[in-house]
């Protein structure tokens, strides 16, 4: 296991000064050049799509947490809106349009990549799907289950993240007729 560097770099990345000081655990200066540099939380995104009354979650292909589960989502590109974000990434990943996209909660997240951590604030929304995947995007994603909420309950400790599991909790408290419903209430 590689120790995690708790600062993504040790050089001032203007003039190559070895003194950073970090300010605090996302801002330095450097003494030589003045250069200053925000190691900024991210903006993620994810959603908690159902299928027929049953959850859609990925299983990752990749470290961090190969293997687990997670929601459909990623970054936030530059320029997007979170909501534009996760209709690109759900159809990257599960080559669908998903229905009904809902704000549901954030949640702050530390994701590890690489030596590198990053600050993220994890937008997660609820929607539908009015099929189950038929593709999906291999290079991150190993396969996908289509859980019930009772299943997924007893499976919370194998989603990856703590943010989206706190989703996933507050998802699982709701009402259940919201999910399949559409249209006006
Ligand atoms: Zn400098």
């Amino acid at each position: 296991m590689r120790t995690e560097h708790p600062h993504p770099f040790q050089h001032c990345p203007s003039c190559g000064a070895g003194d950073l000081q970090w300010n605090s655990s996302n801002r330095f200066t450097c003494p030589s050049c003045g250069f200053v540099f925000f190691h900024n939380t991210a903006a993620a995104c994810g959603a908690i799509l159902l299928y027929q009354d049953r959850v859609l979650l990925l299983e990752r292909a990749n470290e961090p947490a190969k293997g687990m589960l997670d929601f459909p989502g990623g970054f936030v590109d530059p320029g997007e809106s979170a909501e534009q974000a996760l209709i690109r990434e759900i159809r990257e990943e599960i080559r669908l349009e998903a229905q009904e996209l809902r704000y549901l909660c954030s949640a702050p997240n530390r994701y590890h990549y690489r030596g590198v951590t990053y600050n993220t604030c994890d937008l997660v929304f609820t929607g539908t799907l009015t099929e189950e995947p038929g593709s999906l995007q291999e290079t991150e994603i190993a396969g996908f289950v289509l859980l019930s909420r009772d299943q997924v309950r007893q499976q919370l400790d194998r989603i990856a993240f703590p943010s989206l599991r706190q989703a996933m909790e507050l998802f699982l408290r709701g009402p259940v007729s919201d999910s399949t419903e559409s249209g006006s209430r």
